[in-house]
């Protein structure tokens, strides 16, 4: 089973997130402050999902746009 790490960005602790747990908002286990939805492989948006996703992230988004022509 893989896991990633994310900082708190409240404390500074590592917290281990399960690859299952993908997208799910959790809270720090040393602080008890959310932290955003770890995305794990790229979310693939469409013009009409794309404003929604990004808007609602707390954290920062990297776009990278695509097009088959
Ligand atoms: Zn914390």
């Amino acid at each position: 089973m893989s896991a990633y790490n994310v900082t708190c960005h409240a404390c500074g602790a590592a917290n281990r997130i399960p690859a299952e747990r993908e997208g799910q908002a959790g809270l720090c286990g040393k602080c008890r402050t959310a932290l955003p939805p770890l995305y794990f492989r790229p979310q693939p948006l469409t013009e009409r999902t794309f404003d929604a996703f990004v808007n609602a992230y707390p954290g920062q988004v990297l776009a990278e746009f695509w097009a088959p022509w």
